[in-house]
């Protein structure tokens, strides 16, 4: 797997991974990086998981538009295919929705010399750790954890709010669905009581139109 990526004696590369909530500047952090590295004249790549598709498809977009041309791939693999011999500092969006092979990926790259930076959520809607990025914060050189604001008390927000019905685990959107809190105010069973005041909804006009015809 390692073929082509041999180990860099004099310029040893490292994994950088940036963490938090939504709306916690994540993929704006990744961007001021990566236009810093840009500005060093090194040669950069970008690339994002396919499941994202707000925005743009070919960008890496933060909620406030500012955008970095990006590669769409569908696994974590295909970045290892997709990095050219020349490339420094590889970036990587929304790093949550990537399998877990990314942090093979990540060593196997920083391993051959370049810098990985990886922007990706923290905790899911439930509150609990997010697929790979627990493991990718263990291996990695550099952990950023960003903060955003709770839309209830206003204090620095670390968990991302779920404001309409469960339905699965994925759910890309933003601010019509989803919020920052705070530990206090973050409630991670309001979707699920959502979801029943739904179905009981749904129940009661069945039976409503039932009486009617
Ligand atoms: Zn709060």
């Amino acid at each position: 797997m390692a073929e082509g990526f041999s180990r860099h004696k004099l310029n040893p590369g490292w994994v950088e991974v940036i963490v938090g909530c939504m709306f916690s500047g994540k993929t704006e952090e990744l961007i001021k990086q990566l236009k810093r590295a840009q500005y060093g004249r090194q040669k950069l790549q970008v690339f994002k998981p396919q499941i994202d598709d707000r925005y743009s498809e070919d960008h890496v977009a933060s909620h406030n538009q500012s955008l970095f041309p990006s590669t769409v791939v569908k696994s974590s693999f295909e970045i290892l295919s997709s990095v050219e011999k020349n490339t420094q500092v590889i970036g990587i969006d929304e790093g949550q929705f990537f399998d877990d092979d990314l942090v093979e990926v990540a060593t196997v790259l920083a391993n051959s010399g370049k810098r990985v930076i990886i922007a990706g959520l923290d905790t899911d809607w439930k509150g609990r750790p997010f697929g790979n990025i627990p493991a990718l914060m263990a291996i990695a050189e550099v952990v950023r954890k960003q903060y955003a604001i709770c839309m209830v008390c206003g204090e620095p927000a670390t968990r991302t709010q779920r404001l309409v019905a469960a339905d699965g685990d994925i759910l890309v959107g933003s601010t019509e669905a989803y919020e920052a809190r705070c530990r206090n105010h973050f409630d991670p069973e309001l979707s699920l009581r959502l979801a029943k005041i739904q179905s009981k909804k749904t129940k009661a006009s069945d039976i409503t139109q039932a009486n009617t015809l």
